[in-house]
């Protein structure tokens, strides 16, 4: 007996129905010479896992926001629309909306603009390899609270910034926190 495959939404290049198969989602129109495919690793090259049913979903209804990360750590959330480029289908991300977001200062390693992300202040050329980031959470060990949006603008600007620390004792006291071109920023106490 055949298997009944469910449809996930319509083709966008001829508007039959789009199914799983093995290893990628296809068109039910290829006998018909649609050609439409996408496969499940689409976006793997650029650190995404594999394409779920439901993101496929969220695709052929218009974008789908999808989280990536970088190799060191940084997540990004970006939208994702279905796209003909050269005649094949892909998984096209809309980077300049990337460049939209606010700048916060200058990368000290490459030079671009540092946006906000979830979990930290990082370089916005970080698809292009830059890993620059300034994590919110990098003064919690030393009993500090999550770096602020204007403390990463006074540390890019400056190189440096006050913020104030929790000691063991459980008194607080103002450090120094200086930009690191390798870890974001250091404690200096
Ligand atoms: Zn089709
Ligand atoms: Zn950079």
């Amino acid at each position: 007996m055949k298997k009944r495959v469910s449809s996930l939404g319509k083709c966008p290049a001829c508007g039959d129905e789009i199914v799983a198969r093995s290893g990628f989602y296809g068109c039910n129109g290829y006998k018909d010479g649609c050609s439409f495919t996408l496969s499940f690793n689409a976006l793997a090259s650029i650190g995404h896992p594999n394409i779920t049913a439901a993101q496929m979903r969220a695709l052929l209804k218009g974008a789908a926001k999808m989280e990536f990360k970088t190799a060191n750590g940084v997540e990004r959330i970006f939208s994702v629309e279905l796209k003909e480029i050269d005649g094949k289908w892909r998984a096209w991300i809309d980077f300049d909306a990337g460049s939209e977001l606010e700048s916060l200062g200058e990368c000290p390693l490459c030079g671009a603009d540092v946006v906000e992300s979830m979990l930290s202040f990082c370089c916005s050329k970080w698809r292009e390899g830059c890993e620059f980031a300034i994590f919110k959470n990098s003064i919690k060990r030393f009993g500090g609270k999550m770096v602020t949006k204007q403390k990463a603008i006074e540390l890019l600007k400056s190189g440096q910034t006050r913020v104030s620390i929790k000691g063991l004792n459980g008194s607080r006291r103002d450090v120094t926190l200086l930009l690191d071109e390798e870890f974001g920023c250091k404690v200096v106490f």
